[in-house]
């Protein structure tokens, strides 16, 4: 089958890429294709911008002309055969040397040899991932379909290329649900009979947390992210992160509030920065844990030290702070501030989320949209004109006078100033 048409359809950056690639791959005399997620997308006519190749070759010494030919910034792993070429249009392509692999025990890393690109294709998960298509000019555009991919594809199935492969990698477990909702398939007979054998196995347990955690991460960032967790709670359920995490009935509706509340968040705040949704969605799947359970799951997980942060401080202190929103004396909007400023925008929507009172949600909504950011028109360099000697209590000289401009006591630089001047003195020590 030749999907000349289908590289036609593709944008014409990316098409020039490809036509650029083949020219180097014929000048180079290596075998060149096109493989893996950008084939699937491009046969469903999906916007891919990230292209994935293989050489039947050095894969770097490709990847190294090709960046000269592209000028663009090269990032090599010697060590995999691998590089990343990232352009300044968002586009990535991803260059391999075919390679074979061979697993030596379950869930183990696997031997890598180079190889050809059945065996480059041979070591993927799914057959719709494991198309290759041609893109050296004597067979420009000519699909490599060894393993029923476009049949899958148009059938809607999700299907490993051979008996072990759950064993080999269990990840493909979550690979499965992820692709399974995403496009609306579903779980090819046999696929779908060893994905519960994989289960009862607890083969998720068995497979660094780190090669979970960056597979759970994926899922997390997907669009339809809820009935994909919805699935993979049903078919094998999320113990492989603590024993003690389920998707209840609670933890269904949290979730679905939360993903009203991020998209509302991003409408009614679009000059505030992107929320990192999976980091809210991993909070909320922690929800009824202990402190020390989430805590040790972050360490195990090895997440970084600011996603962690975030995680658990949100366990730690939401309850305190939603007592404290909740006080029914008239809270000043300075007081709620202070309250609010310190936590991240992932841990508002949460406690927005976690809370049904009208009070404290209005409370919220007043500090994002009057008082989040906001700013003094003075700087320590006003405060030394005033003539405020240097040292710590700047800082606190300007923070009263931000909590006095935020309770609309002042309004402008003068009023600032007039401020500091009548009520500076008082964070003086000495
Ligand atoms: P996405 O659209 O989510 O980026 P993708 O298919 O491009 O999907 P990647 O994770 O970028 O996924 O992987 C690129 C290709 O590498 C896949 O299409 C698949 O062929 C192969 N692959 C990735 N992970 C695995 C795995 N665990 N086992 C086997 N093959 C894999």
């Amino acid at each position: 089958m030749n999907l000349a048409d289908k590289i036609n359809n593709l944008s014409s950056e990316i098409n020039s890429i490809i036509k650029k690639a083949g020219n180097l791959a014929d000048e180079l005399g290596v075998s060149t294709y096109l493989v893996g997620g950008f084939v699937r997308d491009m046969l469903l006519a999906r916007k891919n911008l990230d292209v994935d190749i293989v050489i039947e070759g050095d894969g770097i010494l490709f990847a190294e002309k090709f960046a000269l030919v592209l000028d663009a910034h090269i990032l090599r792993h010697k060590r995999f055969g691998t590089a990343v070429l990232t352009l300044p249009n968002k586009i990535k392509i991803d260059i391999a040397t075919a390679r074979s692999e061979n697993y030596a025990a379950p869930a183990a890393l696997p031997v890598v040899k180079p190889g050809a690109v059945y065996d480059d294709l041979f070591r993927r998960d799914f057959s719709i991932n494991a198309m290759a298509v041609s893109i050296n000019k004597h067979n420009f555009a000519k699909l490599l379909d060894y393993f029923n991919g476009l049949k899958d594809l148009n059938e809607k199935k999700i299907r490993i290329l051979h008996k072990l492969s759950f064993m080999d990698d269990p990840t493909r477990l979550l690979r499965a649900v992820r692709f399974t909702e995403r496009y609306g398939f579903s779980l090819e007979k046999l696929t779908r009979r060893l994905f519960n054998e994989a289960k009862k196995l607890n083969m998720l347990h068995r497979v660094t947390k780190h090669r979970v955690r960056d597979e759970f991460i994926l899922m997390l960032k997907e669009a339809r992210v809820l009935t994909m967790l919805k699935r993979l709670n049903k078919l094998y359920g999320l113990t492989f992160i603590h024993k003690n995490v389920k998707l209840d009935k609670n933890a269904d509706s949290f979730l679905k509030d939360l993903d009203r509340l991020i998209k509302s968040f991003h409408r009614r705040f679009p000059a505030k920065r992107v929320l990192d949704t999976w980091v809210i969605l991993f909070t909320a799947i922690l929800d009824g844990l202990s402190l020390e359970e989430v805590r040790k799951i972050c360490y195990d997980f090895a997440l970084r030290r600011g996603d962690t942060k975030r995680i658990v401080s949100y366990h730690q202190e939401y309850k305190a702070i939603l007592k404290e929103l909740l006080q029914k004396k008239a809270l000043s909007a300075s007081s709620i501030y202070r309250i609010l400023e310190p936590l991240s925008f992932e841990a508002i929507v949460l406690l927005m989320a976690k809370t049904s009172k009208p009070d404290i949600i209005k409370r919220i909504n007043e500090f994002l949209e009057a008082h989040n950011g906001i700013k003094l028109a003075v700087t320590g360099e006003d405060l030394k004109k005033i003539g405020f000697v240097p040292g710590p209590h700047f800082k606190e000289i300007l923070t009263s006078t931000l909590h006095a401009k935020i309770d609309k006591v002042i309004k402008n630089k003068k009023d600032e100033i007039k401020f500091i001047k009548e009520h500076g003195s008082r964070h003086m020590r000495g």
